[in-house]
This record gives structure tokens, sequence and C-alpha cells, in this order.
């Protein structure tokens, strides 16, 4: 785990706290996760039995969890029978190690990219800038967050904080003497024309992975925009980066992820392109590289398999459970501060990113309502795995907490205690407007106000006959 992305000096509440006031960020948010959202309801109800998809495809999930060692060892046996390299890393500085080996051994000066959320995860691009390499990315709204010195603030979306005008900004600093028109249409004419410059000249492609097939040894990419194809296609050497999760058994397990990872997070039944790499060029084909390598990344993923929070590695990164969560339709993603935002990331994040205690605190951007567990195509239990991570958190806090905490199951875990309490509290109750000043209320009641105990406890009214 690198953890380079998650930013340093601020907190949850620092950048919820800077997000909420982003007036235009919000408007932004509200305006694309709105299209998400219809078209998903709209693909979803096309189909004749969406759960009876959603139950299969939490079934599929399980079971290649369950047996994964043996489905990657196939995986990568079957990819190197087929002529292409793999390399197992353990962590991030491992994967970007070998992959800055393999530019600096054929001499590579420019590397093209298609998006890839597991190179985000290690910091890549700046690992291939020390290697001497310039990096271009060529999925549009992530050349956008390149250009603008940020992080994809959507699993699916990268740039979809920014508004037109901000994207012609940020994509102004390529265009040198230019000037761009904010016009999406033509802002993506330009993309299309300096990226594929960009291709020609390219020494290195890499991309990432959305399902590596065991049983053929095949990696399989979905791009709207076909960057993929040209990151995969045009430069003799390609390394494709993928999580150790993100893998199925057979070809019939991809095809049910794949209809439902496009559901899910554009509403398309399939997306635009679908790029499918077994290995290298073969004698007679047209284009594809001439060496292919797969970079099997683990990360701490083993340790969170081996976890009763395992069922997050099921996620296939359709970005549903942000579209639909509260918390992230108000704050975007920089705020959860890492590459994987919303309710996943909110499990992911203090998971692979353990190291950094402020992590942990990722579980509380939730309001467990509930939205993100209905919306996950592939059944993840996010409620529950958020709640076992707040537990987690409690059973670590300081020793002033804990020991309030027991004071109050104590004091409520006896009849007298509990009428003693509750009694105080009655005749206390003018002290509510003050409860600001108390360590540790005054930042629950900075956005709230204390409710006011009754005058007198239900059990004097319940002596009394009233009740
Ligand atoms: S947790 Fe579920 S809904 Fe969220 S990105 Fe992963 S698969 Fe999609």
């Amino acid at each position: 785990m690198s953890g380079e992305h998650l930013l340093p000096g601020t907190t949850l509440r620092d950048r919820t706290a800077a997000a909420t006031g982003d007036v235009r960020l919000r408007g932004s948010l509200a305006r694309a996760l709105r299209h998400f959202g219809h078209g998903r309801e709209r693909a979803l109800a096309d189909l004749d039995d969406p759960d009876g998809l959603r139950h299969a495809a939490r079934a599929v999930r399980a079971d290649i969890l369950a047996d994964l060692p043996a489905i990657l060892e196939r995986l990568a046996d079957r990819f190197e029978a087929n002529g292409g390299q793999v390399f197992w890393a353990a962590d991030a500085a491992e994967a970007n190690g070998h992959i800055a080996g393999i530019a600096r051994r054929i001499g590579a000066r420019r590397v093209v990219k298609s998006k890839s959320m597991a190179s985000e995860e290690t910091g890549l691009n700046e690992a291939l800038a020390r290697a001497g390499c310039s990096v271009v990315e060529t999925d549009l709204g992530e050349w956008i967050i390149q250009l603008a010195h940020e992080t994809p603030s959507h699993i699916i979306a990268p740039a979809v904080h920014r508004d037109r005008y901000q994207a012609a900004e940020a994509l102004q600093t390529a265009a040198g003497d230019r000037t761009l028109d904010p016009d999406p249409a033509k802002l993506a004419a330009f993309a299309r024309e300096t990226l594929r410059a960009e291709y020609l000249r390219a020494d290195l492609g890499v991309s990432g992975v959305n399902l590596g097939v065991a049983e053929t040894g095949s990696l399989v990419l979905v791009t709207n925009e076909g960057n993929a194809s040209l990151t995969m296609g045009v430069p003799r050497v390609h390394v494709a980066v993928m999580g150790m999760e993100r893998v199925t058994a057979t070809w019939e397990q991809c095809e049910l992820l794949l209809s439902l990872l496009a559901r899910s997070a554009t509403g398309q039944q399939l997306s635009a392109y679908t790029d499918i790499v077994s290995g290298p060029r073969r004698a007679g084909e047209a284009d594809g590289p001439d060496e292919v390598h797969l970079v099997i990344l683990d990360n701490g993923r083993s340790d969170v398999l081996a976890s009763e929070l395992h069922e997050i590695l099921a996620c296939i990164r359709c970005g549903a459970c942000l579209n639909v969560c509260p918390v992230y339709r108000q704050v975007g993603g920089h705020a959860y501060g890492w590459v994987y935002s919303g309710p996943v990331g909110a499990v992911l994040t203090p998971l692979l990113a353990s190291e950094h205690p402020e992590a942990a605190e990722l579980a509380n951007a939730s309001t467990l309502c509930g939205a993100c567990m209905d919306a996950c195509p592939v059944g993840i239990p996010l409620q529950d795995l958020l709640l076992s991570l707040r537990r987690r958190r409690a059973e670590r806090a300081g020793s002033a907490e804990r020991a309030a905490w027991r004071a109050w199951a104590e004091a409520w875990g006896r009849p007298a205690g509990y009428r003693t309490s509750t009694r105080a509290l009655a005749r206390g109750r003018a002290a509510a407007r003050w409860a600001h000043l108390l360590p540790g209320l005054s930042r629950w009641t900075e956005g709230r106000a204390a409710p006011v105990p009754a005058r007198r406890t239900f059990r004097e009214r319940w002596d009394a006959g009233e009740v």
C-alpha cells in the first residue's frame, strides 16, 4: 500500500466541510449522479429478473473468492502459456518497481495509460516519472484530472466533480496557445486529436484489468472511449495491472458480471468497447503488443480475504453504491482522501490503508441507510461491513472513551443506576442548551440541537398513573 494519496494533514471532517461548502462541486455531482441513477434504473427495468441476476452474481463472486488462489494460478499459467509474462506483486512498491524495471529495460520514455484504479492505488504514475518516463492518461476524465493534478473523485467517472468549464480549464494546459471552447463535444474532439499522437509516440502501454478469465488466460478491459484498445494495440510493450480479486474462472461468469457492471455503472447493456488480450501479437495479426505483462497485485488483499470482511473483494467497481450514497452525493470522492470513495471506499480504504490510522474514520462516512447494499449488483453487505469496521474502531478507542462507555453500561445495567441517571437528566434539563460546551458533545451539537430531556421521567409519570 503506497497510501501516497491520503491527503496529508487533513481529517475527514476538514475535507467534508470543504466539500459541502463548494456549491459548484455539489452542482456537478448532482447532475452527473442523477444521470447515472436514471440510466441504471432504466437498464434494470429492462431485465426480466434483476434480483435473480444479482443473486446469481453474488453466488458467482462468493465461489470465486472461496477458490481465489487456484483460479489465479490457473489464470497465470494459461496467460504464460499464451506467451504473456506474469509478476506477483506483494505490495505497491514491488508492482511499481517491476513496471519501472520494464520501462528501463526497453528504454521507454513515453507511456500511455488506460484508466486503472489498481495503479492509482500504487501511485504508478509517480514511480514511472521517477524512472524518467512521461505518462499520459488516455481516459478523458482521467486525463482532465491528471492535468489538474488531482486524484479520481469517482470509480468510473474520475472527473465527475468538474463542470465543463473546469474541464476546459484543465485541458487548456495541454492546448498551449489554442483557446478551447468549453463545449463537451469540442473538448472531446481536442482530446481525441491530441491523444492519438500520444499513442503513436508511446513506447509502453499500461492498463488496468476489469476481469481476468482463468479458463483461457485472458484479460478483459471495458471502456466507452476505446482508449484501452489503442493503449493495448499500438505500443510495442503492454503492462496490465490487476487487483488479485478481479478474476473469474470461466467466460460464462465473466459475461454475467460484465452485463451487470455496465448496467449498474452507466445504464448500458454492455460497455461500448470490450477488449480481450490473451497474449502478445501473433504472426499475421494487424496490431497488438510484442510483449504483454500481467502484474497481479496483492497489496493487503490476502489479509482482507482471510478476514471476516472478505466480501468486499467481490466488488466489480461499478460505482453504483457511490451514486446512491447520501454522503457521497453531498461531498464527492476527494473527501474520502484516497483512491476509492463512497461506501466501497469507506470499507476498502481502512482495510488496504491500515497503516494510516486516520483511514479508520472513513467507516463513519455513512448514514447506514442501506441504499448502497440495495444498489450493489453483486450483493455486498456494505452496511454490515461498515458496522464491523465501526465495532473494530470502538474496540481500539482511547481509555477515557472506553471508561466512559463502561460507566454508562454499568449505570444503565442496574435499575437504581438507570433511575438515578434519568432523574438527574430531567432535573438538569435546563443545562441542555450548554451541551455544546461539554467536551465530546460540542462536535455533535455543532450541526444539530441537543435534545432537551422531559421534565419528568417516564417512570415518575407511570407511578403517578399518568401513562
Ligand atoms: S461495492 Fe457493489 S455497488 Fe459498490 S462499486 Fe463495488 S460492486 Fe459496485
